[in-house]
């Protein structure tokens, strides 16, 4: 790979996926590289610097160079799945470890913190990730490795406040993770605002087109920590495919366009529903009755986020109706992608979930804003 870009704009550089042009071809889009094993130098060593699949990948390798250059990181682990990646974050650490997560934050992941981490000699406290003081009180001195947040989070789209959580992890000696899965790299970055690791589902925003699973870990340094999460990664075999790479590096080529669209576009479904009389709330960072909206406006940039949610105020059948009854929404789980999707989130969470059941969570997609407002509206009707 030749040619790499001067200094640029995190934008810039996602759109030419750092700006790679192939030495041997002069292509523009870089090759993909599916092989599992690499020839041995004469020597017997492997000058090249790869020697097998499963733990390292050159077309990973890129995917992984374009998310740390977006979250202004030192290194970023690529992996098979969301999962994959916020359980290493959690794996990685030193025991004993106690950690201290949000009451609102997704679903299987805090089912697997709730039943299953403690097998794994993880301890967790669950708080009000918007509590400053709940997260304090939460703290115990010398054994909570971690503070986890997600912001905005599911499906209640909670703001936690990144710097401060950040200062108060690092005067305990423990580590800030954040899910920002929803902000993107693009509305918020984590790391300089103090925290020591980001997760993305990268299944949702980063790939942006509904045909990748895979998640991401970006650390702030490439510290012990960072070398336990990669030996892990590589022992394990927790690696994305490299075509399933290259596919999250087309994607990202377009993420700024993507999110800058779809959180204008959500931000006016907000809005517009906001004042409708068949809808109890709205809940979007976006809006000033949201209790988050303060934070939200300081620490992200440029939008809001696609993600808002609406309470039906027939209540639960009727929410579920509303769902039956979209012809352009699709009525689907995960979030992200440019098709807009509706879901009926407690369904999914069950019971433990602090989901309302007149809740119907809403991806917004990069279809015209107007056909989206007039489907959920039809939808809604339905219920008269
Ligand atoms: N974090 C958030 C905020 C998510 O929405 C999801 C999936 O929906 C995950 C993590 C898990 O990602 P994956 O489904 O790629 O494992």
């Amino acid at each position: 790979m030749t040619d790499k870009l001067p200094p640029v704009h995190p934008a810039t550089f996602a759109a030419q996926a750092g700006g790679d042009i192939d030495a041997e071809t002069g292509a523009i889009v870089p090759p993909l590289h599916m092989a599992t094993t690499y020839i041995r130098d004469p020597d017997n060593g492997y000058s090249k610097g790869f020697i097998y699949g499963r733990p390292d990948n050159a077309t990973v390798r890129q995917a992984e160079a374009v998310v740390t250059r977006l979250e202004g990181g030192a290194a970023t682990l690529l992996s098979g799945s969301g999962m994959t990646a916020a359980t290493c974050a959690f794996l990685a650490l030193e025991r004993p470890a106690h950690i201290v997560a949000p009451e609102v934050m997704y679903w299987a992941l805090k089912l697997w913190l709730r039943e299953d981490a403690k097998s794994h000699g993880l301890d967790v406290t669950f708080v009000d990730g918007a509590d400053m003081q709940a997260i304090t009180a939460a703290i115990q001195p010398g054994r909570t490795k971690m503070i986890w947040l997600e912001t905005p989070a599911n499906p209640l789209w909670t703001v936690s406040d990144i710097a401060a959580a950040a200062a108060l992890a690092h005067a305990h000696g423990a580590l800030l993770g954040v899910d920002s899965t929803v902000a993107t790299p693009v509305l918020s970055q984590p790391l300089l605002l103090g925290a020591d690791v980001v997760m993305h589902a990268a299944t949702k925003y980063l790939n942006g087109h509904s045909d990748v699973v895979a998640g991401t870990l970006t650390f702030a340094r490439k510290d012990a920590y960072f070398e336990r999460a990669d030996r892990m990664r590589k022992m394990l075999g927790g690696i994305i495919g490299p075509f399933e790479a290259m596919l999250l590096m087309r994607g990202m080529r377009t993420l700024h366009l993507r999110v800058a669209h779809q959180s204008r576009s959500a931000m006016t479904v907000a809005r517009h529903f906001a004042t409708d009389p068949r809808v109890a709330e709205v809940l979007y960072p976006g809006l000033e009755s949201h209790a988050g909206h303060a934070i939200a406006a300081r620490q992200m940039q440029g939008g809001f986020s696609g993600m808002l949610s609406i309470r039906v105020k027939a209540g639960t059948e009727a929410a579920i109706r509303t769902a039956a009854h979209v012809r352009i929404w699709k009525r689907a789980t995960s979030l992200g992608g440019v098709e807009s999707l509706i879901e009926h989130r407690a369904s999914v969470e069950g019971a433990g979930s602090p989901c309302p059941p007149d809740l119907l969570r809403l991806s917004v997609g990069l279809e015209h804003v107007d056909d989206l407002i007039a489907d959920l509206g039809q939808a809604l009707g339905a219920n008269a």
